[in-house]
């Protein structure tokens, strides 16, 4: 089969995906053989190539926003019929045994693996998973519209809930990529009002066109204070700035999976109950909540479509701002 495949971390300007032919994988048991239609392209996938996360198993295939139809099933799994259309996301297996699985936080599981990290993911033209956790996708959503909602969709929707916020209050967002785009559309459905600061100014109007209640630049002092805000960019100096923005007893939740530095914060900054809380990962539970949220809304993803062959393009458009809403490899029919 066809795969962009990574062999060593390098920055993504030196295009270290490669694509070429390689052993197109077995379904073992309780897993899934899928035939990949779609792969939605996410930051951590950026970390991942480019090194910022170490690598856990080399060479690796990226990706982990995969929609596919089943191909062949392993011994056992029973879950779905040959055929069914279903993604793949970032959470590829939990032990389901440690202190944390017991307790329903399978999102912080000890020994986790991750698709496109340290399972290969889904640049490629076949991928397999455990069936226990691979989800049913939505009738509503075209293969495209739907890989972008099983990380950036799924991860933003945990921040939000993880936000605590409430019906008719206010919420900024630091950053306006794909998790953003998808996130103020459950927000609006919340009646949340969303205040949207990014640097780039594309990405301010798709938020006003999403219904932003205001969008301006990264550090600029939204107009009013907020009740809690949700950080999608990686740079820990929107840290001060988004904490500047909270009412008292405000929650800043960070999204990401990385971050630069945060710097030195003045404790008047956090002073008066304010929280600062990250989110890892997410659980089952999380994605199968959202995907049926989703459907009902209905988000509209807005999609830039790149070919597999193309991926090291779309990772450079993507960081370079360049991307409105998210990127996608379209990879089969
Ligand atoms: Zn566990
Ligand atoms: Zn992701």
């Amino acid at each position: 089969m066809k795969a962009c495949l990574l062999e060593h971390p390098a920055p993504i300007e030196t295009s270290p995906l490669k694509y070429i032919e390689v052993q197109k994988p077995a379904p073992a048991a309780g897993q899934l053989l899928i035939r990949v239609s779609c792969c939605a392209i996410c930051r951590t996938d950026l970390h991942v190539v480019e090194g910022e996360l170490p690598p856990r198993k080399s060479p690796v295939i990226p990706g982990h926003q995969v929609v596919g139809a089943i191909e062949k099933a392993g011994d056992g799994a029973r879950r779905f019929r040959i055929g069914a259309r279903v993604g793949v996301a970032w959470l590829h297996q939990v032990d389901g045994t440690c202190a944390y699985c017991v307790r329903g936080e399978e999102n912080l599981c000890d020994n986790p693996d991750f698709t496109g990290y340290t399972e290969d993911g889904g640049y490629a033209e076949y991928i397999v998973a455990p069936e226990d956790f691979v989800y049913s996708i939505p009738e509503i959503f075209r293969d495209e519209e739907a890989a972008p909602l099983l990380c950036a969709g799924i991860i933003g929707f945990r921040s939000l809930r993880l936000s605590g916020i409430k019906s008719g209050e206010r919420l900024g967002f630091y950053g306006f990529g794909a998790a953003a785009h998808v996130a103020i559309q459950v927000a609006r459905h919340w009646n949340v009002q969303v205040y949207a600061s990014t640097r780039d100014a594309r990405h301010q109007r798709l938020a006003l066109d999403l219904g932003a209640t205001w969008a301006g630049g990264t550090f600029a002092e939204p107009p009013k204070k907020l009740n809690a805000a949700i950080v999608f960019a990686p740079a820990g100096e929107i840290v001060p700035a988004a904490l500047k923005a909270l009412r008292k007893g405000g929650t800043l939740v960070l999204g990401g999976i990385h971050m630069s530095p945060i710097p030195s914060l003045d404790y008047n900054l956090l002073y008066q109950e304010r929280v600062i809380r990250s989110v890892a990962n997410n659980t089952r539970q999380d994605g199968e909540d959202f995907l049926r949220v989703a459907a009902k809304i209905p988000i509209r993803t807005r999609v830039q479509i790149f070919p597999l062959s193309e991926a090291n393009r779309a990772l450079n458009a993507l960081k370079n701002d360049a991307i409105p809403g998210a990127a996608v490899l379209k990879i089969g029919s």
